[in-house]
């Protein structure tokens, strides 16, 4: 094995430097930085993306899922069910619409909610689930959608990890009442800074995100809701923009490190997540192993210079000024121990055909006390 080898989570270094250089100098000749062209064809682009009517340009994923809820009137005394195991934003999004998230068990062999946990958290004030498709995954689709329209509740997607993910010929985000897209910059389509954008083919909702994202305003200077400021920039659009024409490349080449990973990975110690059932419902945003010996992969691998992160180590429900969040009675063990196994190996467009086959190694050659 080569000792020198150093093979980092991320890498922006490089990134399309040049290109986006480009990009922000011909904005800021433009002399329009908020809300113009650069937003409007983004939105245009992300939308026709996503097979939507709509997409609204914010500021960041929290906030379209905030504002997705609050275009929806769903906020105080209305619940809504979603996961422990998935960013803190999702959590947040919620409870800043003033709604009541409460927390289903996930399924360990994916990661992502599980039905029969999310069938005991529905009560009479239930009006949503938010679905988070957790590492890139969109998984079975149709089984949610008939949950939903049995329950009578809107089905809402997370999908800030799952940029271009398909089932049965449609996209994330296409699914729900809305979508909710983030464009941090480690997302699989990230932007120079923070971005997001809600998705929805519903217009009701498309015009309500559009006033919200925008102090509440209807027409210039005329104020009719509640609004926050949550405008995604010209600066970002242009460059989303630009990296957009790259994401096929991206995904696939995330897919092939990730078939890599599955083909190559031999560790007793070692269990990978379940398998897509098609390709295209996974993006790879993360590839997640698990390990009981978690903490001892995880050092193994940094001693052999591979960066391993984890998501997430902390489940919702277990963060200081979220223990009191109500969830399925049965409790959230799937959740729990996910959190104590689960590790993400490098998964990102960066990677060599090199660097993969070190990881592999290096995983191969643990063995653990
Ligand atoms: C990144 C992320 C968010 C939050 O997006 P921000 O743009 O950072 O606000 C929400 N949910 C999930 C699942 C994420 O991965």
């Amino acid at each position: 094995m080569d000792a020198a080898r150093k093979v980092p989570f991320n890498d922006f270094t490089g990134s399309n430097k040049s290109a986006d250089v480009d990009v922000v100098a011909r904005v800021l000749s433009s002399g329009r930085l908020i809300l113009g062209d650069q937003v409007r064809n983004f939105e245009a682009a992300w939308a026709s993306r996503c097979g939507v009517a709509a997409a609204v340009g914010v500021g960041n994923g929290l906030d379209a899922i905030e504002i997705g809820l609050r275009a929806l009137g769903i906020g105080p005394g209305d619940e809504v069910i979603t996961t422990p195991m998935t960013a803190v934003a999702t959590i947040l999004g919620v409870m800043r619409a003033g709604a009541t998230p409460v927390l289903a068990d996930i399924d360990p062999a994916t990661g992502l909610l599980d039905p029969q946990s999310a069938e005991r958290c529905i009560s009479s004030a239930t009006r949503a689930v938010l679905l988070v498709h957790l590492y890139g995954q969109v998984r079975q689709m149709d089984r949610w959608i008939s949950f939903c329209s049995a329950n009578d509740l809107l089905l809402l997607e997370d999908c800030a990890q799952a940029h271009d993910a398909v089932d049965t010929g449609k996209v994330a985000g296409s699914w729900g009442a809305f979508g909710a897209y983030s464009f941090y910059p480690t997302k699989n389509l990230g932007a120079a800074g923070d971005a997001g954008a809600l998705v929805t083919s519903i217009q009701s909702v498309a015009d309500a995100a559009r006033s919200l994202r925008n102090y509440g305003q209807s027409n210039r200077y005329e104020h009719t809701i509640f609004g926050l400021n949550s405008r995604l920039d010209e600066v970002q659009a242009a460059i989303l923009m630009e990296r957009l024409s790259s994401l096929t490349d991206e995904t696939s080449k995330r897919r092939t490190i990730a078939s890599a990973y599955r083909a190559g990975i031999q560790n007793s110690a070692v269990t990978l997540l379940a398998e897509p059932l098609e390709p295209e419902n996974h993006v790879n945003h993360l590839f997640v192993l698990r390990s009981m010996q978690r903490d001892a992969l995880q050092a193994h691998l940094r001693n052999f210079g591979v960066e391993t992160l984890i998501h997430y180590p902390i489940p919702a429900h277990a963060q200081g000024p979220l223990a009191s969040l109500k969830r399925d009675p049965q409790g959230l063990l799937a959740s729990e121990t996910h959190a104590r196994t689960c590790l993400s190996i490098p998964c990102a467009p960066h990677l060599t055909g090199e660097d993969v086959n070190y990881v592999i190694d290096a995983i191969n050659r643990f063995a653990p006390e």
